[in-house]
């Protein structure tokens, strides 16, 4: 993983959409609530980011992920390709590197594609009526 350049390490990403929901911790730290709305950047549709290279300065919330960070990173999904990675698991068969083809993981049902409403079109005081899962955090 740390011998990965830069550009294979950020192919890893399948494009799911999980991580780029607004999400929040509830008052211990132990539960994390998710929405299913997505940061004003993403492209519901595609769910790809619409302004990659400018996202971390544009949305301070929004982190970059790296090989160093990845296992602190408990808001991502167990399901994220980098954590897969990161565990010495084989990418999943539906993921891009395998099929060649970014939509593979659409059409196999494992992204957010369809589920998502953008931040741009929910009024913040409505946000957190939207919770839809709650997910114990563990170590
Ligand atoms: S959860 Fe992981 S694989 Fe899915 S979009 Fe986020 S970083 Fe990429």
């Amino acid at each position: 993983m740390h011998e990965m350049s830069h550009d294979q390490w950020e192919s890893l990403c399948d494009g799911c959409g999980k991580c780029c929901r607004i999400q929040f911790l509830d008052d211990d730290d132990i539960m994390l609530m998710q929405t299913d709305v997505a940061c004003r950047l993403l492209d519901t549709e595609t769910l790809r980011c619409t302004d990659y290279h400018n996202r971390l300065s544009k949305v301070p919330d929004c982190v970059q992920i790296t090989p160093d960070t990845i296992k602190e990173n408990y808001w991502l999904p167990d399901s994220c390709s980098y954590k897969i990675v990161a565990r010495g698991e084989d990418l999943p068969s539906w993921h891009h590197l395998v099929t060649g083809d970014r939509k593979s993981i659409h059409e196999e049902g494992h992204s957010l594609q369809g589920r998502l409403v953008s931040e741009r079109d929910v009024h913040e005081e409505e946000v957190e009526e939207r919770i839809i899962e709650w997910i114990a955090i563990t170590d």
